[in-house]
């Protein structure tokens, strides 16, 4: 069989916080020198830590971000000040804006092969300016936003309703997350076979296919034959 469709988690999927630019501001703002490779280093930490919270989805995000940068280094009672200057940052530009240098020729590869794309993110309504700013939003045919849509993963209707919209059948498509209890809980709901991006290999031992990156999933994808370029 080949792919019809494949659908993207946005955030530490397709686009990850840029460390470069939120270090030096948030060490800034609470007086206590912070580095992007520290904020790399725990990203996998504090991940594995959201995955474990409950809440919505929304809370989880601020979570992850809190968890995040206690673990880089920021002391406890500057955490007020760690929120008020995230936000600030988000105004200014959305925080998750980095992408990944092979990301957008992954994506080329996958459209030119004739593969409809879509994101379905948990977001707060600025997914798709997100992707814009990324330069990644023209190959995607379908961008949802529970926010806007009114749904958040792991509930398989978001799924669905991005499988309807591209008019591709669930075994036909394949997720790619980078968070079990939400992307892989939710797409195996949808029927969707589903894979995740892990570069810190935090998911070693689970039921689930991982990736370094998009990049690498798609040589493998063209590799499997799930993917044809030729033609
Ligand atoms: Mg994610």
């Amino acid at each position: 069989m080949t792919l019809r469709a494949v659908l993207f988690d946005a955030g530490n999927t397709l686009l990850f916080l840029d460390y470069e630019r939120l270090a030096p501001a948030v060490g800034e703002a609470i007086g206590h020198p912070l580095t992007a490779d520290a904020l790399a280093a725990r990203a996998g930490e504090a991940a594995r830590r959201l995955e474990r919270s409950t809440g919505t989805d929304r809370e989880r995000a601020s979570e992850y971000l809190e968890a995040l940068f206690l673990l880089a280094g920021a002391p406890e009672p500057s955490l007020p000040g760690v929120r008020d200057e995230l936000l600030r940052l988000h105004l200014e530009q959305h925080l998750w804006s980095a992408v990944h240098e092979r990301t957008a020729h992954a994506l080329a590869r996958l459209r030119d092969a004739g593969v409809r794309l879509a994101v379905v993110s948990n977001s707060d309504g600025r997914a798709e300016e997100a992707l814009r700013a990324a330069g990644l939003l023209d190959y995607f045919a379908v961008v949802l936003d529970s926010q806007l849509v009114g749904v958040e993963k792991p509930d398989p209707a978001i799924f669905r309703l991005a499988l309807q919209r591209l008019g591709v059948a669930p075994a036909d498509a394949l997720y790619v997350g980078d968070l079990y209890e939400v992307d892989v809980v939710g797409a195996r709901a949808a029927g969707m076979d589903v894979v995740l991006v892990d570069p810190l290999r935090t998911h070693g031992g689970a039921d689930v296919r991982t990736y370094g990156s998009v990049a690498e999933l798609v040589d493998d994808l063209v590799a499997r034959g799930l993917v044809s370029e030729e033609g």
